[in-house]
């Protein structure tokens, strides 16, 4: 998923032709190779879903020596690619809050299906980059405040995904998407999850007209009445 998000970002931010984005990702790949080679723990940069998984890629790629070798012989595009990836991923953070909207598209199923929400994994890039495109505001209502967190000495939030992961088998496209993720105060996300359905019915329905643009546009087309039911179900 983070390979689709990764070439559109390339391409509202750097105004690529797709051909010079694949060879970004061609880069990449052929780090994800040396990784493997080498038995890093982590082989597959486009499927991270943590800052500090690239952080500990970033460090031995530093230290490596036929990496240093390979990117000084290819004009230092492996590591241009991957600093673009980084930089999309864990550092631009003013790209997302100017405007997330314009990473909305289709993003592919997951491979692996499996019936229970505690085996999706949830990517937690997606999630910072939801709660940055929110400027860090509750979704529900802009007014609703928390606390500033230690980490990014922002208001704290939590992103919660309005379809629930579970259902991802009803879809033909992936709903791990930033489309399907609002930022909400710790309340309001606890609302959604344990509150009465009389009040989880009527953020559903709100959250539901500010959001069907984007789902649709991410492919996930769905009657208000069926979107209704997943949510509170
Ligand atoms: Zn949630
Ligand atoms: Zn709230």
């Amino acid at each position: 998923m983070l390979i689709e998000y990764f070439k559109q970002y390339m391409q509202v931010t750097c105004n690529i032709t797709d051909k010079s984005v694949d060879h970004y990702v061609t880069g990449i790949n052929s780090i994800n190779t040396l990784l493997e080679k080498y038995n890093f723990p982590i082989i597959d940069i486009f499927a991270v879903s943590s800052c500090s998984d690239l952080d500990a890629i970033k460090i031995f790629l530093k230290t490596n020596p036929e990496f240093l070798n390979k990117d000084s012989i290819g004009h230092h595009m492996y590591s241009v690619a991957f600093n673009h990836f980084y930089r999309f991923a864990c550092t631009d953070s003013d790209f997302f809050r100017r405007g997330i909207n314009r990473m909305d598209i289709t993003v592919a199923k997951p491979e692996i299906i499996t019936d229970t929400a505690a085996q999706w994994k949830r990517n937690q890039i997606v999630i910072a980059h939801s709660i940055e495109g929110a400027n860090y505001c509750c979704e529900h209502n802009v007014s609703h405040s928390t606390f500033i967190a230690r980490s990014s000495g922002k208001a704290y939030m939590e992103g919660h995904h309005l379809i629930p992961l579970k259902y991802q088998t009803k879809f033909n496209c992936g709903i791990d998407v930033y489309a399907n993720v609002v930022c909400l105060c710790p309340v309001c996300h606890r609302l959604m999850h344990f509150g009465r359905d009389s009040e989880r019915r009527y953020v559903a329905e709100m959250l539901f007209d500010k959001r069907s643009a984007r789902l649709s546009k991410s492919g996930i087309d769905i009657p208000k009445k069926e979107f209704i039911e997943l949510v509170i179900a």
